[in-house]
C-alpha cells in the first residue's frame, strides 16, 4: 500500500471513530458552527465535533502544525476531503479567515503577523469579516476612499465600507485603505486588519426585503491602528488585495457543498415532485433536458476542479482557476432554478408551514443564488478578467468623445 492508501486508512478510521452520527449530514444554517470570540455550538455533538477536529489539525489541514494546522500536503488534504466527503461530515468550523485572510497572511505577512493571527483562526476564536466594498468602489474597487493616514506610532483611519457580511457578528476586519491620495489609484492602496472593538468603529445591519440581515455598513471614525497590523508594504495593498481575491474566487467557485439548502438533490427532487411516467423517464421531457444538462455541467465543472487541483500537484500554472468563480455560480444558479421548476408550487413558500422544511430552504436557495454572480466580483467583470487574462484579448477600443 503506498503512503497516500496508508493515509486514507488512517483517515478512514479516525473519521468512525471521532466523527458524531449526528454530524454525519448536511447542516442548515442554525447547525453551522462560525468562529468567534462569543462562538456557540447549536449541539453538544457539534462542539465535539469542533474541538476533536481542532486538536487534530483538521480545522484547517493544510496549514502547518505551529499555526494549528495537520500540515497535510495538497495530496492528503484531498484525501481527507473526500473521506470526509464520502461520511457527509459537516465542515467543523467557517469563517472567512480560513478561506481568505489566513491564506493572505501566510504570502504576505510576517512571522509575528502569523503568529499572532494564523493561531486564533485555526481554533476557531476570531472571526473576520471582510472590509473592501464601499458606497462607491464595488466593481470599480481601486477607487475606495476609506483612508489611513500615518500617525507615526500608528494610522488614524477615516471612512467607510458597505457589504461587510456579518460584519456585526465578527470580531476582527482586513481592510483596503488609502494610504497615498496622490499616488496612481491601485499604488496608493494599503492592506490593514482592524479589531472591531477599536474606538470609533460602529457597525449598522442593512435590512433585506426578506427581513433578515446579513450584510451591514461599518464606519471608521478617527480609529486609530497600530502599525503593527499593516500586512505587506504600505501602499502594496492591491497585491495583497489581488492575493486575496484569488482565494475568493476559489471558495465561490466551490460554493453549494458548504451552503445549507434542502436536503435532496435535483435528482430526488425530480422523483419525488415529478415522478416517471409509464416508459420509466421523468414525466417531464423539457424538465428532463434541464436535469441531464445540469448533471452533465456539474460533472464537468467537479472534473475540471479535479484538473486545476491535479496541475497544481505537478507545478503546473494555468489560467484555468481564473474561469471557475464564473462557471461555478451560473451552474450553481441554474441548479436553484431547475429546484424550483422541479418543485412547483411547493417551492413557492417563505414561512407558510404548509411547506416542508426542506421546500421553504428551496425558495431561500434561489433567491440567495442570485447573490452569487455579485459576490466575489459581479459575473461580467469575470468574464473581462477572462477576456483578457485567461484568453489575453485586447481591450475593446474606446469611444471617441
Ligand atoms: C452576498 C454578498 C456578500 C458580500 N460580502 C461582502 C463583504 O463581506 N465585504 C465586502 O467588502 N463586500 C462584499 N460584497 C460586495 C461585493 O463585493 C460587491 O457587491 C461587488 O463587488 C459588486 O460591486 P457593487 O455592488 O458596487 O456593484 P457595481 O460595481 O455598481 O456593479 C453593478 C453592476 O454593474 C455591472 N458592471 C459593473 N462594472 C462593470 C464592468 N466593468 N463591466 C461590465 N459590467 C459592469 C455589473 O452588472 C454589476 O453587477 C458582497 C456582495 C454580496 C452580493
Amino acid at each position: 500500500m503506498d503512503a497516500l492508501e496508508t493515509f486514507r486508512q488512517e483517515v478512514r478510521e479516525w473519521l468512525q471513530a471521532n466523527c458524531p452520527e449526528s454530524q454525519r449530514q448536511p447542516a442548515v444554517r442554525e447547525e453551522q458552527v462560525w468562529a468567534g470570540k462569543n462562538k456557540t455550538f447549536p449541539t453538544d455533538d457539534s462542539k465535539l465535533w469542533f474541538e476533536r477536529c481542532r486538536d487534530k489539525g483538521y480545522t484547517v489541514p493544510e496549514w502547518p502544525v505551529e499555526y494549528g494546522g495537520a500540515g497535510l500536503n495538497e495530496a492528503e488534504c484531498k484525501v481527507l476531503k473526500d473521506e470526509m466527503k464520502a461520511i457527509r461530515a459537516r465542515t467543523p468550523l467557517l469563517d472567512i479567515g480560513i478561506w481568505m485572510l489566513g491564506p493572505a497572511v501566510f504570502e504576505y505577512g510576517t512571522e509575528e503577523q502569523k503568529r499572532e493571527h494564523l493561531p486564533k483562526i485555526t481554533a476557531g476564536d476570531i472571526r473576520w469579516c471582510q472590509g473592501y466594498s464601499e458606497p462607491g468602489a464595488g466593481s470599480d474597487l481601486a477607487s475606495l476612499q476609506t483612508k489611513a493616514e500615518d500617525m507615526g506610532d500608528h494610522y488614524l483611519v477615516n471612512g467607510t465600507k458597505i457589504w461587510t457580511t456579518n460584519g456585526d457578528k465578527s470580531d476582527w476586519i482586513f481592510c483596503l485603505v488609502r494610504t497615498d491620495p496622490n499616488a496612481r489609484k491601485q499604488e496608493g492602496i494599503s492592506f490593514l486588519l482592524i479589531d472591531m472593538e477599536s474606538e470609533g468603529v460602529s457597525v449598522s445591519p442593512i435590512e433585506l426585503i426578506s427581513g433578515e440581515s446579513e450584510f451591514c455598513q461599518t464606519f471608521f471614525d478617527n480609529v486609530k491602528v497600530p502599525k503593527k497590523n499593516l500586512i505587506g508594504e504600505v501602499n502594496t495593498g492591491w497585491s495583497v488585495a489581488k492575493a486575496l481575491l484569488k482565494h475568493e474566487r476559489k471558495l465561490m467557485s466551490e460554493i453549494g457543498g458548504d451552503t445549507p439548502g434542502p436536503k435532496f438533490g435535483p435528482v430526488q427532487a425530480a422523483l419525488e415532485y415529478v415522478g416517471k411516467g409509464a416508459d420509466g423517464k421523468l414525466s417531464d421531457a423539457a424538465l428532463r433536458d434541464q436535469l441531464v444538462q445540469h448533471e452533465m455541467n456539474f460533472r464537468a465543472i467537479g472534473l475540471a476542479h479535479f484538473r486545476t487541483f491535479e496541475e497544481r500537484m505537478t507545478g503546473q500554472t494555468t489560467q484555468l482557476p481564473l474561469i471557475m468563480k464564473y462557471v461555478g455560480t451560473e451552474e450553481q444558479k441554474r441548479k436553484e432554478e431547475l429546484l424550483m421548476a422541479l418543485l412547483g408550487s411547493q417551492a413557492l413558500g417563505w414561512y407558510d408551514d404548509q411547506f416542508s422544511e426542506d421546500e421553504l430552504l428551496t425558495a431561500r436557495g434561489w433567491a440567495f443564488s442570485k447573490a452569487l454572480s455579485i459576490a466575489g466580483g459581479c459575473s461580467e467583470v469575470q468574464l473581462d478578467i477572462i477576456a483578457k487574462r485567461a484568453l489575453n484579448m485586447p481591450d475593446l477600443p474606446r469611444a471617441k468623445s
